[in-house]
C-alpha cells in the first residue's frame, strides 16, 4: 500500500477542514483500506473520525427518535439498548461479514462507500432513516433514500462528513425486516437483498409500505409497484405473492459472475414475499408464505 498522511481530529470543524483540503474520511476502514491496498482508491490524506466524540455518540432526539453516530461500529450499535426498538437495522448490520468486521465496520461507512449490495441500508430506507451531514457551508439533513449516485458514489460533495444516521420513532403497529440471499452464510456479498416495512391501523390495513431492494441496480432502490399494491389491503398469502412480483419488476439487475439478471429477479420476488411475511408476524398475523 503506498504512504499515506494520516490525522485523527477530535471536533467535526478540524475534519471538515481536512476533507476540504483532499483529505479521505475513515471510519472502520473496512472498505477503504481495502480498497487503498487493492490500488482500488488513491488516498494521500485518511481522516479518522472516530475520535471525534459525536461520530461515536447514539443520541435521543426530542421526536422520541435516535441518532447513531456515523462512526460508530456496529457491535457498539448492536448491543445499545437504544437500538432494540429498531431490530432490522441490527439484524441488518449483524449481517456484515464477521465479528471481527463488525467490530471495525460503521453504519455510516456503509453508506458512505454506496455499495448496491450494502446490507445495511435498505433496512434504513425502510425505517425513513435521515442523514445528517456537516461541510464547510454548516449542517444539513437528507434522506438516507436520496444519498447515491451510482456504485460507490455518495452525493455528498468531497468536503462533506456524515455526523449521523437519524432515526424516527418506530410508528405504534409498524415493522421490519431485511433478508439477503448469498450463497455461504456469512463473509459473502448479497446476490439481491430486500427490505420491507409496513404500516397498520386498528383493522389490520396496511397504511404505509415501503420496500428497499439492494444489489438489484446501481444504487439501493425503491420497489413503488409493490409498495402502492399494498397499501389499503389486509395482508394475505396472495397478496403477498404479488407485492413479490411487482418487487421483481421494479429491479432493474444486471448479470454477473454471482448472478444472471432472471435469477436476482427471482430473488428479489421471493425475498420481499418472505420479509413482508416476517412483518406480518411481528403483528402478530402469520400469513404463511413458502
Ligand atoms: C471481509 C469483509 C466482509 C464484508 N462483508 C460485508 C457484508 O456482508 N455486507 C456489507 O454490506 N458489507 C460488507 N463488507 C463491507 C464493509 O465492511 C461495510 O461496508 C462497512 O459497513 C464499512 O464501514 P467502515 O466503517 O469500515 O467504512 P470505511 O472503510 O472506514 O469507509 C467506507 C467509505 O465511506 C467513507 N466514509 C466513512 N465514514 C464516513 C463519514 N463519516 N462521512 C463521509 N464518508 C465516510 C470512506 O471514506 C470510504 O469511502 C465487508 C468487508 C470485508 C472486508
Amino acid at each position: 500500500m503506498k504512504e499515506f498522511e494520516f490525522s485523527a481530529p477530535t471536533t467535526i470543524a478540524e475534519a471538515v477542514a481536512l476533507l476540504a483540503g483532499g483529505a479521505r474520511p475513515l471510519a472502520g476502514g473496512t472498505d477503504l483500506i481495502v480498497q487503498m491496498r487493492e490500488g482500488r482508491r488513491a488516498v494521500g490524506h485518511v481522516v479518522d473520525v472516530k475520535r471525534i466524540p459525536e461520530l461515536t455518540a447514539v443520541t435521543p432526539m426530542p421526536d422520541g427518535g435516535i441518532s447513531i453516530g456515523a462512526a460508530l461500529s456496529v457491535t457498539r450499535m448492536a448491543a445499545h439498548p437504544a437500538l432494540a426498538r429498531y431490530p432490522a437495522i441490527v439484524e441488518s448490520g449483524r449481517m456484515i461479514g464477521s465479528y471481527q468486521i463488525q467490530n471495525r465496520a460503521s453504519i455510516g461507512g456503509n453508506v458512505c462507500n454506496a455499495a448496491p449490495s450494502a446490507d445495511a441500508i435498505p433496512a434504513l430506507i425502510c425505517l425513513g432513516a435521515q442523514a445528517a451531514i456537516a461541510g464547510p457551508q454548516g449542517r444539513r439533513t437528507e434522506p438516507v433514500e436520496a444519498l447515491f449516485e451510482r456504485p460507490g458514489r455518495t452525493r455528498l460533495a468531497e468536503s462533506e462528513l456524515l455526523l449521523a444516521i437519524v432515526l424516527p420513532p418506530p410508528p405504534a403497529r409498524s415493522a421490519a425486516k431485511y433478508l439477503r440471499f448469498t450463497p455461504r452464510r456469512e463473509m459473502d456479498i448479497a446476490v439481491a437483498g430486500a427490505g420491507t416495512w409496513l404500516r397498520r391501523d386498528e383493522r389490520g390495513v396496511v397504511t404505509e409500505a415501503r420496500v428497499a431492494l439492494a444489489s438489484v441496480a446501481p444504487t439501493p432502490i425503491r420497489a413503488p409497484l409493490a409498495e402502492r399494491r399494498l397499501v389499503g389491503e389486509i395482508p394475505s398469502a396472495a397478496l403477498l405473492d404479488e407485492a413479490g412480483i411487482l418487487a421483481a419488476q421494479d429491479a432493474r439487475p444486471i448479470s454477473d459472475t454471482r448472478g444472471s439478471a432472471g435469477y436476482r429477479q427471482e430473488l428479489v420476488r421471493v425475498l420481499t414475499r418472505r420479509a413482508l411475511a416476517d412483518c406480518c408476524a411481528q403483528f402478530g398475523s402469520p400469513v404463511d408464505v413458502a
